[in-house]
């Protein structure tokens, strides 16, 4: 039993809550893009589940960066200007890369 793996890979300031949650959130991605590749398959394309299944896909790109940054140690800090991200944005959007201010200047 290795009880202690995750508690270690967990830097203080990187809860092991929004890994979860990104890691639940991710599975959803998944399934809901499966969902609407499997509608694009039809004899006439909709262009709604086009869109969905590549917005799905940025979001499953943006997941995949923050649990990277989990292990990395580096969650919670914004990818522009090093700032830390509120927890009241990250409790809206676990996988945010950058704060308010960078999002919106971008
Ligand atoms: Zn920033």
């Amino acid at each position: 039993m290795t009880t202690t793996l995750d508690a270690q890979s967990s830097p203080a300031g990187a809860p092991d809550r929004f890994r979860i949650l990104l890691e639940e959130q991710r599975t959803d991605c998944v399934r809901q893009r499966e969902a609407a590749l499997a509608e694009c398959a039809q004899s006439v394309p909709d262009p709604v589940a086009q869109r969905r299944s590549a917005d799905l896909l940025l979001t499953i790109g943006e997941i995949d960066a923050a649990l990277a940054r989990i292990a990395a140690g580096t969650y919670g800090r914004c990818t522009g200007c090093q700032a830390e991200i509120p927890a009241e944005r990250l409790e809206l959007r676990p996988f945010a890369g950058t704060c308010v201010a960078c999002t919106t200047a971008r």
